[in-house]
């Protein structure tokens, strides 16, 4: 339920978005609305560069202060409750999942990718992951860290993002129409392979206090617990689950046929899962609610930068 309002909630911030962005391309014609800073969220590459610039310099971005808020937000919810963000918030995730069990009902199962292979495919994500950490934290000196950040393609980051989906190119439908395919078949295809940022969450989420536990004296060792896990970890054989896959998501959980032979514990101590589900929800309103009250929210682009830049956002980036 939580995922799809979160599904439910990043349409409506994107359709206010557009609305607001064509407020501008129509050079004032259509009605204005006003820009939902939550559509930042959606800038994770740029939020790595906001990221570095505050920790150097000690700047927080204001052209899309929400970017890094909620950067920092989803990095502490994996500190400390999991891959959370994942199972509760990521919307990618959420069509995911809706992807996978479509196919199950289509298939009667889902497939899994040989054992080898597997492990291959899921290196990919950290390779990625590698690739930005390199780029940006390592290879990124702090003047052009500055010029990105003071650039107009960093201030209508958002605007390009949007087109993105707007305006696809056949090759980007083609491989968004592969991976869908893929994810029909194969459990979490992009999450599970690709996805740099989930392979960031996932590292760590290995530190936090949160790790699903098996009580052995209470197993009956039925398997239900590694059928249903959408991450494909052997729940059934842990007493503890460390995998940086666990998304915190508590299906083994909750299909776990014995009463307390299965809990989300918090060091080793039992928590109900509604109380896990608070924590995240807490964390993640917390996070939000500080960029708000600390006036880290709002861009500091005016209307008039809008109006000047928004014409010309498809030649920005090329
Ligand atoms: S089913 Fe359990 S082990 Fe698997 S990802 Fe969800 S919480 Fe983690
Ligand atoms: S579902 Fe519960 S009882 Fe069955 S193997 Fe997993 S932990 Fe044990």
């Amino acid at each position: 339920m939580i995922q799809w309002l979160f599904f439910g909630w990043c349409l409506f911030l994107g359709i206010q978005f557009g609305l607001f962005v064509h407020h501008f391309e129509t050079q004032g014609q259509a009605g204005y609305y006003p820009r939902p800073p939550g559509v930042e969220g959606f800038l994770p590459i740029g939020s790595l560069v906001s990221l570095k610039a505050w920790l150097l310099t000690g700047h927080f971005d204001t052209v899309h202060p929400a970017a890094l808020v909620l950067f920092l937000t989803f990095l502490a919810m994996a500190l400390l409750a999991k891959k959370s963000f994942c199972s509760f918030i990521c919307p990618v995730g959420t069509l995911s999942e809706g992807t996978w069990k479509l196919g199950r009902k289509l298939f009667g199962r889902n497939f899994r990718i040989w054992r080898g292979l597997d492990l291959f495919l899921q290196f990919t994500k950290y390779a990625l992951l590698y690739f930005f950490a390199q780029l940006i934290l390592v290879g990124m000196p702090t003047v052009a860290i500055r010029e990105f950040l003071a650039a107009p393609y960093w201030a209508i980051a958002d605007v390009k993002m949007l087109h993105f989906f707007t305006g696809m190119s056949l090759t980007s439908m083609v491989v968004i129409a592969v991976l869908s395919l893929l994810s029909v078949v194969y459990k979490n295809f992009w999450c599970r392979y690709l996805c740099p940022y989930g392979a960031l969450l996932g590292l760590l989420s290995m530190l936090s206090p949160f790790k699903v536990t098996r009580r052995e004296d209470r197993c009956i060792n039925c398997g239900v617990c590694s059928r249903n896990c959408p991450a494909q970890i052997d729940v059934q054989h842990k007493v503890r689950v460390h995998s940086p896959e666990c998304t915190g998501c508590l299906t083994c959980v909750s299909n776990c046929p014995e009463k307390e032979a299965l809990s989300m514990a918090f060091w080793k101590r039992p928590v109900p899962g509604v109380a896990f589900v608070v924590i995240v929800m807490l964390l993640f309103s917390s996070g939000v609610l500080s960029g708000m009250l600390s006036d880290h929210w709002q861009t500091s682009l005016t209307y008039v930068d809008y109006q000047r830049l928004i014409p010309f956002a498809s030649r920005l980036g090329h």
